[in-house]
């Protein structure tokens, strides 16, 4: 599945080639400015920090070659979701939301789209079709869910929404461009937040907006310039070093992802496991449709709240955070947010360790946490 990307990430180390002057730095430079050298006429030349940047640019042409769509960056996924929002929707639109997708999104809306008047409604991302979409502006997908991990059909919701007159949002956070393409299968936008897997060492905020509609990100660019959320140049200058080693880093943490779901699923300490990867999981055929790895997050419900606490803080190779994407696996009981899962649901996010001794861990923490 993975080999469709390929060629794609093999190009990426090399895009900044064909700019380089002699002698220039093969590694990119760290560009820290608000002001340029601008005497006279402005026009065709950096004119401001606001307005743009060198490493700005440079992230933002990687993740355009991964999206293959004009990109523009934010400094935090949330940036970017706003971004969207604010470059598209008026007053008296209606939007469509997941119910069981990152809730910050909800929260946004809720609390400062509907005083603008824009509305909102909620839907289970796993019965995201019925219903239709009629009377909305914008459909707001996020496939596979988090921390849920429930997925919709990302064609059959962009064909359903533009026959409705919608346009479609797609949050790609939990998957990157590499393991799975909504602007390819139809989405008008992807949003993501880069603070996860994209960047992968948890040492900084990031986001972007993905969009081939000219007019879409000619307004989203407005709305950055404006609004002034930008990122910051040591922030870009970091996510470009972590693009870098997405494509090694996502491929393992996958792999590695596969084989911990089939060994949780034989054990009988579980009351629920979610991986879009097993054969046995609700969204699998869905998943190998639309999908091109399974991703790294694995959806494990331990009997009650203690359980699941004591199996996180007692492996010595899971570390016990929010958010998920970093190099290191992660974990986290989603109810202590109040996500809509079990008390003991636990969402784990699989990092780079060797897969045997990230098993054993694994085993050795829910054995004792059996007890
Ligand atoms: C983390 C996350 C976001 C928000 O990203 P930030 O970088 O924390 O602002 C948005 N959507 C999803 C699915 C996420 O997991």
């Amino acid at each position: 599945m993975s080999d469709d990307i390929a060629p794609r990430t093999a190009a990426l180390s090399h895009l900044r080639r064909s700019k380089l002057k002699k002698g220039d730095p093969v590694a990119l430079p760290l560009t820290m400015a608000s002001m340029f050298h601008l005497p006279g006429a402005p026009e065709g030349f950096a004119q401001y920090g606001r307005f743009s940047n060198g490493t700005w640019e440079a992230v933002e042409d990687m993740l355009a070659h991964l999206e293959d769509a004009p990109v523009l960056g934010f400094p935090s996924g949330m940036a970017a979701v706003a971004a969207a929002f604010f470059a598209v929707l008026k007053a008296g639109d209606k939007i469509l939301l997941p119910s069981d997708g990152y809730y910050t999104t909800r929260v946004l809306s809720e609390r400062f789209l509907t005083r603008l008047g824009v509305t909102y409604d909620l839907r289970p991302t796993a019965t995201f079709l019925d219903g239709g979409f009629e009377g909305y502006r914008l459909v707001f997908i996020e496939t596979p869910a988090n921390p849920g991990l429930d997925l919709c059909d990302i064609e059959a919701v962009v064909d359903a929404a533009h026959a409705a007159g919608a346009i479609v949002v797609a949050d790609n956070t939990t998957m990157t461009p590499l393991g799975q393409r909504p602007l390819d299968l139809g989405a008008d936008i992807v949003v993501a937040s880069d603070t996860k897997a994209p960047n992968g060492h948890s040492d900084v905020l990031f986001g972007h907006v993905a969009s081939r509609d000219r007019e879409i990100m000619a307004a989203v660019s407005d709305w950055r310039k404006l609004a002034g959320g930008i990122p910051g140049p040591f922030e870009a200058w970091q996510v470009h070093r972590g693009l870098e080693t997405l494509d090694v880093r996502f491929q393992r943490m996958c792999d590695t992802a596969e084989f911990l779901a089939e060994k949780l699923g034989k054990r009988d300490d579980l009351t629920a496991l979610r991986y879009p990867g097993l054969a046995g999981d609700p969204s699998h055929n869905l998943a190998r449709a639309q999908m091109l790895r399974f991703g790294f997050l694995i959806g494990m419900t331990l009997e009650n709240e203690t359980k699941a606490e004591a199996f996180i803080d007692g492996c010595e190779l899971l570390q016990p955070a929010t958010s998920f994407g970093g190099v290191h696996s992660s974990a986290e009981r989603r109810a202590r947010w109040g996500d809509a899962v079990a008390p003991g649901f636990v969402r784990l996010s699989v990092g780079c360790e060797p897969a045997g001794q990230l098993w054993r861990a694994i085993e050795t923490s829910l054995d004792a946490a059996k007890r």
